[in-house]
């Protein structure tokens, strides 16, 4: 089964779906962690990326879509995936659909994750990221123990570049213009439910795992 997480930046889709894939035993495709990996790594890929990343915009659609055709073709795609801030234009929703038919396959559910945007700047504002394994905490709810590291592999976490409150405002303004209409491509689809993203990790990830159970598609 090939689900999709949609949602705002900081909506949580990252977190749910790490959660998710492990459930449901199917791997997590997450291009925005695949960009920052080459970003690391300092690929030619991890270049043009931050290029766009960096100014709060959005990476653009043949690179991106190359990148989750090229992982879904792997083998352990094979029962399905979780993805997670892909697709993210109408051009990129498009260019999947063709690529899943040609496979015999489709999308089969989208979970759109609703969340209130004044709660999400400040969620962005205390995230922090493992450079090093991915891991995210949020300074307020979930800090990592000692307040500095992850609780994971010890590597000092930090504030995404991209989750500067200057770049968060324009990440906003791309999500309004090019990833909203989204929410409409899926619904006249007829395989679009919603979640409310809210009450912290564990409530929402309920309320995801009930919206699949209950789904009526
Ligand atoms: P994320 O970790 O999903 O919030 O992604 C971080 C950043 O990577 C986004 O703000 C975009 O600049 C870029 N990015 C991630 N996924 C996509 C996508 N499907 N299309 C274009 N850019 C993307």
């Amino acid at each position: 089964m090939i689900i999709m997480l949609l949602g705002a930046p900081g909506a949580g889709k990252g977190t749910q779906a790490v959660k998710l894939a492990s459930i449901l035993e199917i791997p997590h495709i997450s291009t925005g962690d695949i960009f920052r990996s080459n970003i690391k790594e300092g690929t030619e890929l991890g270049k043009l990326a931050a290029s766009y990343i960096n100014n709060g915009k959005l990476v653009p659609d043949e690179v991106t879509f190359s990148i989750v055709e090229d992982r879904l073709k792997k083998p352990d795609c094979a029962n399905g995936a979780i993805l997670d801030g892909f697709p993210r234009t109408i051009p990129q929703a498009e260019m999947l659909d063709r690529f899943l038919a040609s496979e015999g396959k489709k999308l089969d559910i989208v979970v759109n994750i609703v969340i209130d945007e004044d709660e999400i700047v400040e969620r962005l504002s205390q995230r922090r990221y493992c450079p090093e394994c991915k891991a995210t905490y949020h300074l307020g709810h979930r800090p990592p123990k000692n307040g500095v590291n992850c609780d994971v592999c010890g590597t000092e976490v930090i504030l995404r570049d991209d989750d500067q409150p200057d770049v968060i405002q324009k990440r906003f303004k791309e999500y309004h213009e090019s990833t909203e209409p989204l929410i409409e491509y899926y619904k006249a689809k007829g395989n679009l439910i919603e979640s409310q993203g809210v009450n912290g990790i564990e409530q929402s990830l309920n309320n995801t795992i009930r919206a699949l159970i209950n789904r009526k598609i």
